[in-house]
């Protein structure tokens, strides 16, 4: 059986007690792998092997030359595009079509785009008066924080990782991740890319294993670690602040959604079905920006209710490995009985079944497979428990609204507030109401188009901070300013 060991100090190594746990193909339940389970020693060698990198050959190396490692790390992973996207859809049962434009691509680009973003940086100078009439220079310079401490989900596990890790290390910081343990396969093989590419040791470490109680709360409570960034769940989130409370130390939080969409009269009708089908479904429905609530203004409720229904049933849910495949399965089985839980609460609460709600018939091992069907929802009220909860699987409820002011009311209505997709051809109202939505990101007539150079991140309970472009430098630096009296 296949071993997934630590990458500590450049090496690939044992865990510290010579424990492992066992991974799974979410489409058919079988065995992929053994991982190696860190623990808190693991996590001390790691967080020592880093803090050796950066005094020593990380910390030193000319900017350029940091820079240009990374560039080879992301041609490393180009270079081995199959393996990571083969172990991606074994880890998480994402179909090729999807893991194969985002996952793999998105991945190797956050290094070359971090790294080409540190070679154009430049930083602020003032002049100032002074009481007697003579002037001071004030300017800024940028210094890494130290050891960064990366923690990160399943969903979409080489980009959320090497979201924080690229600016991370080319901002001059050395770290140690703790990738989720549903999905260790890639950050394995991103250890193999950094050691191929000559990286330094210790300048990338990873420690696999579990979060409370284990690697991830023990990389949280470090007294070495300069900073945590984590994507995840709002309540991990809030259990990593706690942990970091007593060294006060940085934080950067990307967390969960109940994102809305809101569909004006005037929206393109077809385009609005088709990008909510995407918003709602893609990644079955396992993306933190992924719409769970769907505002239709009435005039056009029952036919984009249709629409969207009709596109539900139509995807092609299946074995990832099928190039023809939309929608795989859900992350684990124990994700499927949380989400089928859920199914039952739509009911139990009056919801009117749309679309799925149910599991697909799938033959051969994909029965073992934990798969559900894309589901729509209509029929509730906004106190209903499937309108305030993250579901994080394939579904959406849809409400009419009749006003601007309802629906920009019902939108913010939610503890969390990580996106909005607006669907409208007036202009004025994409610009009034995109401005009114309580969330860190909008996006109108469209859906999760990124651009890297933009700050990424949510308010209330989806996050703290902002990540992409010079925000992640923001973060991943100590900004230090130097006062000169001339
Ligand atoms: P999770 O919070 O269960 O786990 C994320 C990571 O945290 C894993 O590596 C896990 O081992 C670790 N962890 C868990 N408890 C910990 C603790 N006490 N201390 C330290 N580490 C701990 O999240 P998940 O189920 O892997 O991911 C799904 C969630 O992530 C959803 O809520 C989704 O919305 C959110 N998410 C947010 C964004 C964003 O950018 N805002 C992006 C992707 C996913």
């Amino acid at each position: 059986m296949k071993k997934i060991l630590n990458f500590i100090d450049g090496a690939f190594v044992e865990p510290a007690r010579g424990a492992y746990f066992p991974n799974t193909n979410p489409a058919n339940g079988t065995l992929i792998s053994q991982v190696a389970e860190g623990s808190a020693e693991d996590i001390d060698r790691a967080v020592e092997a880093a803090r050796r990198a950066f005094n020593g050959p990380w910390g030193t190396m000319p900017l350029s030359e940091r820079l240009d490692a990374l560039d080879r790390v992301s041609s490393g992973i180009l270079a081995r595009f199959d393996d990571f996207l083969k172990a991606e859809m074994l880890d998480t049962g994402k179909p090729a079509s999807f893991a194969r434009r985002i996952d793999i691509p998105r991945g190797a680009a956050n290094f070359k785009f971090f790294a080409n973003l540190m070679r154009t940086q430049h930083t602020a100078a003032f002049e100032t008066e002074t009481p007697g009439g003579g002037s001071a220079l004030n300017y800024t310079i940028r210094r890494p924080l130290g050891v960064v401490g990366v923690i990160s989900p399943w969903n979409l596990p080489l980009l959320l990782l090497t979201w924080k890790v690229a600016p991370a290390l080319a901002a001059g910081n050395c770290v140690v991740a703790k990738p989720s343990e549903e999905t260790p396969t890639t950050a394995a093989l991103l250890g193999e890319v950094f050691r191929d590419a000559g990286v330094p040791p210790g300048v990338f470490n990873v420690v696999h294993g579990f979060g409370p109680g284990a690697a991830g709360e023990a990389l949280t409570r470090h007294p070495d670690v300069d900073a945590i960034t984590f994507t995840g769940e709002s309540r991990t989130g809030s259990a990593i602040m706690e942990a970091c409370a007593p060294h006060v130390r940085d934080i950067s939080f990307e967390l969960g959604g109940k994102n809305a969409a809101i569909v004006f009269a005037d929206a393109d009708l077809r385009e609005a079905i088709d990008g909510t089908a995407r918003s709602s479904f893609s990644n079955t429905g396992q993306v933190c920006l992924c719409s769970e609530r769907v505002y239709v203004e009435r005039p056009i409720f029952d036919a984009f209710v249709e629409g969207l229904a009709a596109r539900a049933r139509g995807l092609k849910v299946g074995d990832p490995f099928d190039e023809s495949t939309q929608m795989g399965p859900l992350i684990s089985q124990a994700h499927r009985e949380k989400v089928l839980s859920y199914f039952a609460l739509a009911q139990s609460e009056g919801a009117t079944v749309v679309a799925g709600g149910g599991i697909p018939e799938l033959g051969g091992s994909l029965a073992r497979g934990a798969f559900v069907e894309p589901t729509v929802w209509t029929g509730l009220d906004q106190n209903a428990r499937i309108l305030r909860e993250e579901v994080f699987g394939p579904v959406c409820h849809v409400m009419p609204f009749d006003t601007e002011e309802e629906a920009i009311a019902l939108a913010n209505d939610s503890d969390y507030g990580l996106c909005a997709a607006i669907w409208t051809n007036d202009v004025r109202r994409a610009h009034r109401v995109s401005a009114r939505m309580d969330v860190g990101l909008v996006w109108v007539n469209t859906w999760f188009l990124r651009d890297l150079r933009t700050p990424f991140g949510g308010v209330k309970l989806s996050g703290i901070g902002r990540e992409g472009g010079t925000h992640s430098l923001d973060f991943y630096t100590e900004t230090k300013n130097i006062c000169i009296k001339l």
